[in-house]
């Protein structure tokens, strides 16, 4: 995949709902901007859910395209959180045509104990507490599906996927996360950066030293992007690369859209009631109406129980 020569500012067509990658040459690094605007503010708007679990989903939302841009797959990337703090689930999935959508599952009485330092917002082990980030690949059926699972740790959610890089993986990896509401509207915004140190096919072409150099340089150059940047409406993906990383070189590829879209139908989920153990069926076909919401995207879907027959007994 070629890449643009150079970083052009004003040809910056798109600059909400992406995955721009990127790549600073010598050092091979692999980069991913993600910047998500009424994308998520759509996810999170389907939902009530208090300021901070919204917050957290939005960040993990950003975190999972992140995360399946730098994959080669064709299905679906789902991360998922299960753990015991206040926030005891969290799942975030994007398809390979750019469709995500996520949820929360929470405990009101527990968040409201959560009372995090003046103008901060709570860490992962007093909002998700001790638990599990899995990573999964679904590439449909007849294929094998990958998992990667490991402990949370770390005070963010992007700390906790950098640990999981680190053990897993055997990758570096660095990632930074953002979320903020802006305009007058309050709609909520979510971005993030990522960058991978990928050794190039053959070899590098600079010597050890200069791509531990090119590394931790630019490892500083990436945390300098403050949380503002990564959500400003106003700083196009390409400006703001071109901030952090203009002296190292950094190219720029073709961006991939992203957009809010559940998969959920009327037919899936009759489908999945229909699999149900022939008990429950028989349960359901005394309901008059029976009514299922998806957790995704809160829509409400709504069957007649006669639908459900009995399976005949032997
Ligand atoms: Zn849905």
């Amino acid at each position: 995949m070629p890449g643009e020569p150079n970083l052009t500012i004003e040809s910056d067509p798109r600059s909400d709902d992406l995955v721009q990658p990127f790549q600073i040459d010598p050092f091979a690094l692999r980069g991913r901007l993600v910047r998500l605007g009424p994308s998520v503010d759509r996810i999170l708007s389907q939902h009530d859910y208090p300021e901070p679990v919204a917050a957290i989903l939005g960040e993990a939302i950003a975190l999972a395209v992140l995360l399946a841009g730098a994959l080669k797959y064709d299905g679906i990337f789902t991360l998922q959180t299960k753990s015991d703090g206040p926030v005891r689930l969290i799942v975030a999935d994007v398809s390979t045509e750019g469709a995500v959508r996520g949820y929360a599952q929470y405990d009101r009485e527990r968040l409201d104990s959560v009372s995090p330092p003046a103008g901060s917002s709570p860490s992962v082990p007093d909002l998700i507490g001790s638990g599990y980030i899995a990573f999964t690949v679904d590439q449909g059926e007849h294929t094998e599906r990958y998992q990667g699972i490991v402990e949370l740790i770390g005070a963010t959610l992007a700390e906790c996927a950098q640990h999981y890089f680190r053990q897993s993986e055997q990758i570096q990896a660095g990632i930074k996360l953002s979320v903020a509401r802006s305009g007058d509207d309050g709609a909520w915004r979510a971005g993030g950066l990522m960058l991978q140190r990928v050794p190039p096919e053959g070899g590098y072409t600079v010597i050890a030293d200069d791509v531990e150099d090119g590394w931790r340089r630019a490892m500083v150059l990436m945390s300098s992007a403050t949380p503002a940047e990564l959500v400003d409406p106003e700083l196009s993906p390409h400006r703001l690369l071109f901030r952090l990383f203009h002296d190292e070189g950094v190219r720029v590829y073709q961006t991939h859209p992203i957009e809010a879209r559940c998969r959920c139908s009327s037919e899936r989920i009759g489908r999945i009631l229909r699999s149900f153990p022939a008990d429950d069926i028989e349960e359901l076909h005394k309901d008059k109406v029976i009514s299922v919401t998806c957790e995704f995207c809160n829509t409400r879907y709504e069957f007649a129980g006669e639908d459900f027959a009995p399976l005949a007994s032997a």
